[in-house]
């Protein structure tokens, strides 16, 4: 079904039916990041919406979440904390397990990379279920970070992966009410 609602960078973002595997409808970005025009658009547009409040940390979902909360980092003037899958980091972590829409992950932070009471902007490329970004949401707490937002490219509505987040300011650019 088409949705004329979409944001104009919806059409960046390539849709790929089964992958990774049979029934699910890939939101692939790589589309968008290969146009300059589109990519500054995301960028802008995310870091936009939280221009003037103070935000200590950008924290960010491995492995697609790094490449737009990296610049979201640098134009909000913030530190960015990769949030990795298990076993990554090298320094000392907190590790958190999930389910995901399609199988089971665990992600991790490194323990000295939030200080507590520090403002901290979580950052993922899309919100599925919201298993992982609730993940990190625990993750960050635990750190004693306050998290002031979180912010994706894409959500999937359908999967109504918000309201596991309802007790945060979740913001998405591009919504898709149906698969
Ligand atoms: P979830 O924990 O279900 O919200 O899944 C979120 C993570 O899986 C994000 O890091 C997304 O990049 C990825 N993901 C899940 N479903 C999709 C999808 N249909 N298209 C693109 N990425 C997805």
């Amino acid at each position: 079904m088409v949705n004329h609602d979409l944001h104009p960078l919806a059409r960046h973002i390539r849709s790929v039916p089964d992958f990774p595997k049979k029934g699910i409808v890939f939101r692939d970005i790589t589309t968008l990041l290969q146009n300059a025009v589109a990519y500054r658009e995301a960028i802008d547009v995310l870091s936009g919406r939280y221009a003037g409040m103070k935000i200590d940390k950008l924290a960010a979902i491995e492995s697609r979440g790094f490449i737009l909360g990296a610049a979201m980092a640098e134009k909000l003037k913030a530190g960015f904390v990769p949030i990795r899958k298990g076993g990554k980091l090298p320094g000392k972590t907190l590790r958190e397990e999930f389910a995901l829409e399609y199988g089971k992950d665990a992600i991790e932070i490194h323990l000295d990379s939030i200080r507590s009471g520090e403002n901290v902007l979580l950052h993922d490329d899309v919100l599925a279920t919201g298993g992982t970004a609730q993940a990190a949401c625990r993750l960050i707490e635990k750190l004693g970070g306050r998290i002031v937002g979180i912010a994706f490219l894409a959500e999937l509505d359908f999967l109504k992966g918000r309201s596991r987040l309802s007790a945060y300011d979740v913001f998405s650019v591009v919504h898709y009410e149906t698969e």
